[in-house]
This record gives structure tokens, C-alpha cells and sequence, in this order.
């Protein structure tokens, strides 16, 4: 028997449709690299997804084909997005920082039809268009190209229906080992991740909101903001460069709400605030993850008193899968409890579920103190790659996220490291994401990077790489004294060296790996 209800598909142009109805004036601002700015509002954006959907019709493109895009945040990108997935085609986003052979690889894998690009990877583009199989049409966004195409069509058009399994979005993981996997979205699950994101207990969006995504498009969809905001009539503002200065300054002048990016871009902010910038008077929350936010900075934000919301994610979840919620004694919790629960990775909303398990897959305890692999699933969570002829999941639907964690009793989820990184010394692990925490919270420090050498004796031992800050001087002696506060004494790494800059991954992670090959025959000298 089936319920009495309505068929009522969770499409994403419903997200759109929505917005111009009942938030048609909200504005969608763009910040262009050349300073220039432009304004539109959700109307306009429906009006030339319509526009853009013919256009892609006209040049022969058909449900189910994937339409690439390599661009930066900007409101041609956003049409680009609701333009392609409301005439049923597929978004393919490509991160343009990613080498050569990733991005020839991935678009080929992906079997782009069109590829929309900015300008500025005008070099990329021709250096690999030779190599890239499938792709029949290069459109630049932000030239004449683009809005001609526009101008051309009618915007007379009715969405494609269909089922709301049916796919709209592909992204492929940064690939730190291996070839990158592709995460095929569909409508249902980029419509219930959008209506997660915009809860109370996640970041609690509504109309009053004015968001500025400087997360990337191209990462993770923008942790799925373009979706969220329609949703809730929140405007949009975006930048299509990620200079501080001009963020900042984007931010006081549209009155910005909540400000979304990784870690590396909250420290170029107060780096900025720091060196005479204003703290953007209308910011009342902002949102990082990607990797762990520094302690420092989380306990900045709380005393500007803009709400650090810290985030947890990965392509494969869409991206959020936790957030931080304040729980319900938070008003009497002390600044270093609200702290210490802040730096997890938040708590687990309705449509998620998580378990740590052993290296055996035994689920272990939700007690705070034993980590393990932890495992994902929900209808927002991946389940077979793109283009993969067997599932990433095992029998009951767990996804294995390669993250170590805690499970603590009041429900939030603490990442204790990736379980690539973790270092072992001596049968126990020592979590090098807690010792770089507890690094950059030393005066003097900029970044640091924790890795495992080899010790005979216990297998692996700490070493700390660390950037000093411009014009500090700070020796090893007193990170080490700073560090002796936070951790456990045989945490201590053993030996500290000094450089210029580490290395990171096309979306500002630290790139582990090169760092591990840099150092692999390093010698400590107790050793
Ligand atoms: P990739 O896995 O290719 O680096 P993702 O953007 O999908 O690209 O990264 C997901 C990973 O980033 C997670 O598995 C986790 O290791 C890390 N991560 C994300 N958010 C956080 C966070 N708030 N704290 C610590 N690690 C995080």
C-alpha cells in the first residue's frame, strides 16, 4: 500500500524555483579579479540558469552528460551549476590547482562534454586540451563568450523532470595517493544535505543571512552553500580571488553574515586584522574545517564573539557531515570547556551515523577515550565511485572515512588524525594533528607540520617541521616548552627543524606525503 502523500521529487532546481519565488530580490554579488562588481538577485539567477540550460541544449548536450567547470567563485559559476543540473546534465567541477595529469585524467574519466573556465586558466586550458578526449566545447565565463550565449536565449523553459536519484553533480577527491575518485551527487542527496546544512544545530541559515563561500566551488561544491542559500533565502556574495584584504573588505561592505573557508584562510584573516584591518562589523559566524582549526584561532573568533562553527566533511559526505552545537548547559560551561568542545569536529545531526571501529572492524566504545577508524553512512554519504564496478561500502552501508577518532559521550566526534598520519612510537599512537594544534598555538609560530621518522627503537618518533612567523625568532627550545603545557611528555616530538614553507594540497591541506618523502631518511640525532 502506498501512503496518501504527494510525489514531490527533491530536485535541485526546486532550490532555485524557491529562492525566486519567495526571496527574488535577495542579492547574489560578485567581487571579479579586476575589482569590478556585479549584482543580480535569485530572480535573475533563475532567469539565466533558464537561459543557460537552452544554450546547452542548443550545442546538443543531453541529460546525463557532464558539463565541467574551471573556475572560481563567482554568480557566472553559479548559473553555470543550476543552468546544467536543471536541463539534467551533471556539474563537473575540477579543482584547476590540481597537476596536469590529474586534470587530464579526471576530465577524461569524467567524459566532459563542455568545459566553462575562467580566463585566468586560459594556460591550463591550452596546454591540456590536446590531451583531454572528450571535451567539444571551451567556453570562457568571464568574456564576451559566456553572456552571448545569455543573450541569445529566451529563458522561456521548463526544467527536465525526473527522478530525484537521478545524478547532477561530480566531484573528485584531491587524490593525495592513487588517481582521484569521482562522487557522483544526485538531486535527493544535494537537497537533503542543503536542508541539513541550514539547521540550528548546523549553521542555522535563514533569509536575514548574507554568505560569502570562500571555500571554492570546485571544492566539495562549495561545502554545498550555492544549494543551502536558496533554500533559505540567504544572499550570496562572492569573490572570485581569495586575497584577505579584499575579503575582508567585501565582507564590511555587503554586511557578511557568515563566512565559510579552511583553516589557511582564517590565519591570512587575522593576519590582516592584525596588520590594521577591521573586523567586519556584520560577521556573526563563520564556519572552517577541511583540517583541523587551531585551538588559537577557534578561541579568537569566540571572544570577537562571531560563533567558530568547525566542520566535518569529505567529498565522499558531500561534504558536512558533523558540526558544532552548542549543547544544552553550554551557557554555565568555562571558556576552556566551550573550548575544548569546539575544537572537536562537532556533533552528529539526524541523517548521519557514525561508529569508530579496530583495526578488526569491532566497534568500539563511545567513551572519549579509545580512537578508532571511523565509519560513515547516511543518504547523504557515497556509496560506489564514479565509474567503480563495486561498492566503497562494506554489507550495512558503513563508508570507511580513513579518519581516526574519538566518539565522546555527549555525542560529539573528535578527529584524532588520519590514519595515514597517525605516528607510532612504540605500539601507541601519537596524534601528529594535536601536536600541530598545540605547535601553532606558540607565539612565533605560523604552521607545523608533525610526521613520523624512523627510530630503531620505537619504530617512529616525532618530527616537528614548523614555519616561524614574519620577523619572529622563536627557537625549537621554546616550542618545546609550550608544547610540554598541551601534551603528553612522550608526545614531545624529538626533534624540531625550521623552514620556509610546507607543503600543501591543491585545496590547503598539508601535503603529508611530500613531507614524509622529504624527510624519509632524516636522522634524529638521539637516535
Ligand atoms: P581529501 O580527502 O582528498 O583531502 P576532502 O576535502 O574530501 O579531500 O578531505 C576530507 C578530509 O579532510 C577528512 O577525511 C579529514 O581527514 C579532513 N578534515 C575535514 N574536516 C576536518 C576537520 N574539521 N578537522 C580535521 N580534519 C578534517
Amino acid at each position: 500500500m502506498l501512503g496518501g502523500m504527494q510525489d514531490f521529487e527533491l530536485r535541485v532546481p526546486r532550490l532555485l524555483d524557491h529562492a525566486a519565488r519567495e526571496h527574488a530580490t535577495r542579492r547574489i554579488v560578485t567581487r571579479w579579479a579586476d575589482g569590478r562588481e556585479t549584482r543580480t538577485d535569485w530572480a535573475g539567477i533563475a532567469r539565466d540558469a533558464r537561459r543557460f540550460a537552452q544554450a546547452l541544449e542548443g550545442l546538443g548536450i543531453a541529460p546525463g552528460d557532464r558539463i565541467a567547470t574551471l573556475a572560481m567563485n563567482h554568480t557566472n559559476h553559479l548559473i553555470a551549476w543550476y543552468g546544467t543540473i536543471g536541463m539534467g546534465g551533471v556539474v563537473h567541477t575540477i579543482n584547476p590547482r590540481l597537476f596536469d595529469d590529474q586534470l587530464e585524467y579526471i576530465a577524461n574519466h569524467a567524459g566532459d562534454r563542455v568545459l566553462l573556465y575562467d580566463k585566468t586558466f586560459q594556460p591550463i586550458v591550452d596546454r591540456l586540451k590536446p590531451r583531454w578526449t572528450s571535451i567539444e566545447h571551451f567556453i570562457a565565463f568571464d568574456d564576451a563568450g559566456f553572456e552571448a550565449l545569455l543573450d541569445a536565449e529566451s529563458g522561456d523553459y521548463a526544467w527536465r523532470e525526473g527522478s530525484e536519484r537521478d545524478p547532477c553533480m561530480l566531484c573528485y577527491t584531491s587524490g593525495t595517493t592513487g588517481n582521484p575518485k569521482g562522487v557522483l551527487y544526485e538531486h535527493r542527496s544535494t537537497v537533503l544535505h542543503a536542508m541539513n546544512a541550514t539547521q540550528p544545530w548546523v549553521l542555522g541559515l535563514s533569509s536575514r543571512d548574507t554568505i560569502l563561500p570562500i571555500v571554492p566551488m570546485f571544492h566539495a561544491a562549495a561545502w554545498g552553500l550555492p544549494f543551502a542559500a536558496p533554500l533559505a533565502g540567504a544572499a550570496l556574495v562572492f569573490s572570485q580571488t581569495n586575497d584577505a584584504a579584499v575579503l575582508c573588505d567585501l565582507m564590511t561592505a555587503e554586511n557578511v553574515t557568515l563566512g565559510s573557508g579552511v583553516p589557511t584562510v582564517w590565519l591570512a584573516f587575522f593576519q590582516h586584522i592584525d596588520a590594521g584591518g577591521t573586523v567586519p562589523p556584520a560577521l556573526k559566524q563563520i564556519t572552517v574545517g577541511g583540517s583541523a582549526a587551531p585551538r588559537a584561532m577557534l578561541a579568537r573568533f569566540l571572544d570577537l564573539g562571531i560563533k567558530p562553527t568547525h566542520l566535518w566533511g569529505m567529498t565522499e559526505t558531500s561534504p558536512v557531515a558533523t558540526a558544532f552545537a552548542p549543547r544544552p548547559d553550554w551557557d554555565e560551561m568555562h571558556r576552556d570547556a566551550q573550548l575544548d568542545v569546539i575544537c572537536r569536529q562537532g556533533a552528529i545531526p539526524f541523517g548521519i551515523e557514525l561508529r569508530i571501529v579496530d583495526d578488526d572492524g569491532r566497534e568500539l566504545p563511545r567513551d572519549g577515550s579509545v580512537s578508532g577508524r571511523l565509519q560513515v553512512r547516511g543518504p547523504w554519504i557515497v556509496k560506489r565511485y564514479f565509474g567503480a564496478d563495486a561498492d566503497a561500502v562494506d554489507a550495512d552501508s558503513w563508508f570507511d572515512t580513513g579518519d581516526v577518532a574519538l566518539l565522546h559521550p555527549d555525542g560529539t566526534m573528535q578527529i584524532t588524525d588520519r590514519a595515514k598520519d597517525v605516528i607510532k612510537s612504540g605500539g601507541e599512537w601519537i596524534s601528529s594533528v594535536d601536536l600541530e594544534n598545540a605547535a601553532v598555538g606558540c607565539p612565533g609560530v605560523a604552521e607545523a607540520a608533525a610526521i613520523g621518522v624512523a627510530h630503531p627503537r620505537w619504530d617512529e618518533r616525532p618530527l616537528l617541521v614548523v614555519v616561524r612567523k614574519p620577523g619572529s625568532d622563536v627557537t625549537a627550545d621554546a616550542i618545546l616548552g609550550h608544547l610540554s603545557g598541551h601534551v603528553a611528555k612522550w608526545w614531545l616530538p624529538d626533534e624540531i627543524v625550521f623552514v620556509e614553507e610546507l607543503p600543501h594540497t591543491a585545496t590547503g591541506k598539508l601535503l603529508k606525503t611530500v613531507l614524509r618523502e622529504r624527510f624519509k631518511d632524516y636522522r634524529l640525532h638521539a637516535a
